[in-house]
Formats: structure tokens, C-alpha cells, sequence
């Protein structure tokens, strides 16, 4: 029989959110993070995240591209949204290797959850483990807070999408907002400096035909199965606290509605949850507290959530001339900031920490459509192809 293990903490899942919260508890005791795939594989998403969550995280080795304008392309008229806060595409392996290379004092693994048994071990691949905190980031699926009896996502508020690369450079970051040959979603193009990720996604979460709508959209008869990637992502928040669980990111429906963003979220509340499972291994609250601190973080974004929803709603059940004409009256100025400024304020980018305490001391250069450095490095040849070819 295997023997159970025991850390002070374990984190289920390895992406942005479960990285967001391991990276809170490095130094603070005996702690696990587990996910069913090596650190930085298994990329679903198209990587477009505010530049300045980047900055805050210290993380600029992962830039590709800035893009202080993105524009939606609504009834055939192109709408320009000048953004508060400059917008960016980023390599997802470079920015998990940079948060995973933080995690001193980490023990991370392959193992993927299999269930928990009665007495609160979980079951990580072959291992056996118990652990005091366990925080569930584990995307959509909520494997933890699903086996601790949380009811599954809600099919009914989950959107999905699929994409791919292009090898062409680009500007700006632009959206189709339900296309004819998409009318319950949207198409997107964010350029990467040397590709272009393009993709479709539909709000009522169905995933057939998908794939040939981006055929469509990319005017090529078919894609080979791997050049394309994708997956689910939550529109309702959820329950942030199953059982003694935080439950974080997509797996507690983090992501925002109607924008699909949900990189900044998973990282923010990763580390909220982060934050307060480390005061409990500190012994400076309880477990039940620092759930309830947590719990209460997020509930007070549940209104700018539900607007969010309920805006999904509307612009998906409207005729999109109607939606056309509040789309571009959005984008006028003094409306824009003051939406961006209750936008933005949801997973608030400047509570990020690079890790426990500590600030960044750097800040990015944010020139219009610029590439950074992971363009640089993957156009850089290695040392021993230089000397091949010369
Ligand atoms: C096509 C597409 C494009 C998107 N584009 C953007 C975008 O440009 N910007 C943006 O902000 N958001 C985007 N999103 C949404 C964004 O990807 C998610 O909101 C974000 O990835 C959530 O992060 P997470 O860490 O909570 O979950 P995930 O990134 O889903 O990570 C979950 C992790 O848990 C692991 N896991 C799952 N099951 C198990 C198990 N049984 N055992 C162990 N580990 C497990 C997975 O391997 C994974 O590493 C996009 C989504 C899709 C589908």
C-alpha cells in the first residue's frame, strides 16, 4: 500500500492561477504544486493580458507584442479602443518558467488528481497526500472542489473557443464581434510579433463547427489536428470556498464575462488566495479565516461580474444592429475611461506581487505595437547554430 505524504500545502493545477498562489506560499512551509502536465505545456488560451500585469509580476522576458489600441470589428464598422492601460501578447511557456523558476522552495510535480478519499488525502497520480491547505486551481473542470461534492461548471455559462497561429507579423489586436459566420461569438487576431494567434469562440459554449468557422476565417480549407489548440473558459463566477478549499481562477469562474479574460483574474485571485493560505501556515489566522478573507476578496467584485454577465446576455440575444451603435458609443473617449477604470478595477493588476511583499522595480517600454523579448529570443540563433553557419 503507498504511505500518504504530508505538506503543509498542496496546489492543484499549474497554470496562471495555481503559479499566482504556489508563488505566495514559497518559503512558508511544506508545499506541493501538482498538475497533469509539465510546468508551461498545455497552453489553451490566446495569451492577451494587460501590460501591466507583466510589470507587476517582473515577467517582461515574456512580451511579444504591445498594443495600446484594440478595435472590434462590430456590423462591418471598425471600432478603435484606446486603452488606459496598454494591452500585450505573451509567450505562455516563457511567463510559467519565469513564476515556476521563483518557486525555491516549491516541490512541483507531474501527478494528476484522481480523487480524494474519505479522510481527506488527496490522490495525486500514485501518490498519496495530506496537506492542511489545499488550494484548487485546476481551471474549469474544479476537479478538487468537484470531489469535495462543489456542483460542476455550469454548462450554461460556459463559453468555448479554439485557435491557432499564423506566421505573419500585425497591428493592432482586433475582435469580429459575432461575425456572420460566427453570429453566437466572436473571431479574434492577436499578433505575437512574428505570428498572429487567431481564433473563434462561441458564448453559448458550442464547440461544433468551430473549427471550421477559423478555416473560414483564415481563408485555408483545413488545419492539421495539432495546429490547433482550445478549450473552455467559465462566464458566471462562482463559489471561491469548497469545503477547507480555496478554489481559484477558472475553477471558481473567475474568468470575466463577455471579454473572456481571464489570465489577469487567475493571477490576482491566485495570489489573494495565496496570500491568505500562507497566514495560515505562518499560524497567523486559522484556516476558517483565512477562507472567509478570501471568500469576501472576491464577492466584492460579484456585482461587476453580474454586469459583465448580463451584458454577455444581452449582446449575444440582440440583433447586432442594435448592439452595433452602444458598441462604438463605448469606445468615445470619456465613456471608455470611465468603463476602463470599473473594467480594470475587477482583479485589480496592481495588487500583484512578484513574489511575498516584494514589488518590481522595473518598468515596461510601451511603444505602440513594439515586439519584446521573447520575439527577440526565439528569432535569436543559439550560440552553436552561429557558428554553423558561419
Ligand atoms: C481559446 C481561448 C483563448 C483565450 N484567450 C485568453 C486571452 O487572450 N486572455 C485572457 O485573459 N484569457 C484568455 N482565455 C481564458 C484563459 O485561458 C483562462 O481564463 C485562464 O487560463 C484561467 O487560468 P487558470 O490557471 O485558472 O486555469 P487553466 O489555465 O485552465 O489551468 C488549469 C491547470 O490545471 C491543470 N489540471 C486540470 N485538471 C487537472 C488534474 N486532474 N490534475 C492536475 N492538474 C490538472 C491543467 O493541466 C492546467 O495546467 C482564453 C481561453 C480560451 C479557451
Amino acid at each position: 500500500m503507498t504511505t500518504t505524504e504530508t505538506y503543509d500545502a498542496v496546489v492543484v493545477g499549474a497554470s496562471f492561477a495555481g503559479l499566482a498562489a504556489a508563488g505566495q506560499l514559497d518559503g512558508a512551509g511544506r508545499v506541493l504544486l501538482a498538475d497533469r502536465e509539465p510546468v508551461g505545456v498545455g497552453e489553451t488560451s490566446a495569451c492577451g493580458t494587460l501590460l501591466a500585469v507583466l510589470e507587476r509580476l517582473d515577467a517582461g522576458d515574456a512580451l511579444e507584442q504591445v498594443h495600446p489600441t484594440v478595435v472590434i470589428n462590430v456590423a462591418g464598422r471598425r471600432v478603435a479602443f484606446d486603452t488606459t492601460y496598454p494591452f500585450c501578447t505573451f509567450d505562455f511557456r516563457t511567463l510559467c518558467e519565469i513564476l515556476a523558476g521563483r518557486l525555491g522552495g516549491v516541490e512541483v510535480a507531474v501527478a494528476p488528481f484522481k480523487g480524494i478519499e474519505h479522510d481527506g488525502t488527496l490522490v495525486l497520480g500514485d501518490r498519496r497526500v495530506k496537506a492542511e491547505v489545499v488550494i484548487d486551481a485546476s481551471g474549469w473542470r474544479r476537479v478538487v472542489a468537484g470531489a469535495l461534492g462543489a456542483a460542476p461548471a455550469d454548462r450554461g455559462h460556459l463559453s468555448t473557443g479554439v485557435e491557432t497561429r499564423h506566421h505573419q507579423g500585425g497591428c493592432p489586436l482586433e475582435f469580429w464581434f459575432r461575425p456572420p459566420e460566427r453570429p453566437d461569438g466572436v473571431f479574434w487576431a492577436f499578433p505575437a510579433g512574428d505570428h498572429v494567434r487567431k481564433g473563434s469562440a462561441s458564448y453559448a459554449g458550442k464547440a461544433k463547427g468551430l473549427r471550421e468557422d477559423l478555416a473560414r476565417f483564415e481563408h485555408v480549407e483545413d488545419f492539421p489536428a495539432r495546429a490547433v489548440h482550445g478549450g473552455w473558459f467559465p462566464a458566471r463566477l462562482g463559489e471561491p470556498v469548497a469545503e477547507r478549499a480555496f478554489v481559484v481562477g477558472d475553477a471558481a469562474g473567475q474568468c470575466l464575462p463577455l471579454t473572456g479574460e481571464g489570465i489577469r483574474p487567475a493571477l490576482v485571485f491566485g495570489q489573494a488566495a495565496g496570500r491568505e493560505a500562507r497566514a495560515v501556515l505562518e499560524g497567523d489566522r486559522s484556516l476558517e479565516e483565512a477562507l472567509a478573507r478570501y471568500r469576501a476578496t472576491v464577492v466584492r467584485s460579484r456585482l461587476a461580474y453580474r454586469v459583465l454577465e448580463r451584458f454577455q446576455d444581452w449582446s449575444v440575444r440582440l440583433p447586432v444592429p442594435v448592439v452595433a451603435p452602444v458598441v462604438r458609443g463605448c469606445a468615445w473617449a470619456p465613456i471608455s475611461r470611465r468603463l476602463q477604470a470599473t473594467y480594470w478595477s475587477v482583479a485589480d493588476p496592481d495588487t500583484l506581487e512578484v513574489s511575498p511583499g516584494k514589488r518590481p522595480t522595473t518598468s515596461l517600454h510601451s511603444g505602440c505595437c513594439e515586439t519584446g523579448a521573447a520575439v527577440a529570443h526565439r528569432k535569436a540563433p543559439a550560440l552553436g547554430d552561429a557558428a554553423h553557419a558561419g
